[in-house]
């Protein structure tokens, strides 16, 4: 393997492992929401509560599941999606990599 591609293969490794060590599954959902509280600005033409930021997912047995973030935990989570996102997208072009290499290695065994 030339070394250039050995380079872009550690350094994917590297990101794969950094990203997977953050990611969240699932999309993500603003809502608002009004509450029980009688007379609350929310019951009426006022602004709702909100934004609530909801996570949405596939579960095991395909059913759509959910949550919503705590306030606190927002911007984890936002940064966590989007780190699953890249994730897939370097994942598949370290598969490419993985695909070049096998095929490279197979013809280089032939013509030995
Ligand atoms: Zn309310």
């Amino acid at each position: 393997m030339s070394k250039k591609l050995t380079d872009r293969r550690r350094n994917l490794l590297r990101e794969i492992q950094h990203l997977a060590d953050k990611a969240i599954f699932g999309t993500l959902s603003e809502s608002y929401r009004t509450c029980g509280r009688a007379g609350c600005h929310c019951q009426g033409p006022g602004p709702k509560h909100g934004p609530h930021l909801h996570v949405s997912y596939r579960g095991d047995e395909g059913k759509t599941t959910g949550y919503y973030v705590p306030k606190a935990a927002e911007q984890t989570v936002r940064e966590g999606v989007a780190a699953w996102q890249r994730l897939q997208q370097h994942l598949r072009k370290l598969a490419e990599l993985n695909q070049a290499r096998t095929l490279r290695q197979a013809r280089e065994e032939r013509s030995r």
